[in-house]
């Protein structure tokens, strides 16, 4: 089974990309984001709990995440060629964690790749401040928040970069430009990698 995370900051695409992803390969999207912003709509126990930590833009503990990652994991998956994360893993220790996941479930046959969605900072200002005025998204509206948020991407989710980099492999891609030219330049990668694996 293919493990695929892509990771990027705040506002760099990954959302969009995954979906395009998510179709063209048969992979299952998990999008950590969209399941919490889910819990939070129901007023899940979960969600009740998550809420303080998104409405701020800080990052939801990583026993909260890794909750609600193992118990989709456990749900069964028909027909799927592997797993798309999206936003996840944004710590070391969630990426310490999803490994020991994938070794449980998965064992000697796991594949996992690290793309990367770089974007220069002033893009991911102006796409989450378009995306809030969309969406009416609270994190996506307030500038304090979305300052947090980079600063906590910068200080506790880039250095998963190196730990991919080390552990399994990493590759970079531009998201800057047309959608439909970032898919395809991300396909490119990955379809060498599906070749050579
Ligand atoms: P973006 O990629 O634009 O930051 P997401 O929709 O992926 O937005 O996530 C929204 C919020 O949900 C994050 O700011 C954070 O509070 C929470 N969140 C999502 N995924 C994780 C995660 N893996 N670990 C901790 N918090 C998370």
């Amino acid at each position: 089974m293919l493990y695929l995370i892509l990771t990027g900051a705040p506002g760099a695409g990954k959302g969009t990309q995954s979906v395009l992803l998510a179709a063209h390969y048969g992979l299952r999207h998990m999008s950590t984001g969209d399941l919490f912003r889910a819990h939070i709509e129901d007023k899940s126990p979960l969600g009740r709990e998550a809420r303080k930590y998104v409405d701020a833009g800080f990052l939801v503990p990583d026993s909260l995440v890794m909750r609600m990652v193992e118990a989709t994991f456990k749900r069964p998956s028909h027909n799927t060629k592997g797993f798309l994360f999206d936003g996840f893993p944004r710590t070391i220790p969630q990426a310490e964690a999803l490994d020991k996941v994938i070794a449980q479930h998965d064992g000697r046959k796991a594949h996992t790749l690290a793309l990367h969605l770089a974007v220069p900072e002033k893009d991911l200002w102006r796409r989450i401040l378009m995306r809030g005025q969309a969406s009416g998204r609270a994190d996506d509206q307030d500038k304090d928040k979305i300052r947090t948020r980079i600063e906590v991407y910068t200080r506790d989710t880039r250095p998963i970069l190196d730990y991919y980099r080390k552990h399994h492999r990493l590759e970079e891609i531009q998201g800057v430009g047309e959608v439909h030219d970032i898919f395809l330049a991300l396909q490119r990668v990955m379809d060498d990698f599906l070749e050579r694996k």
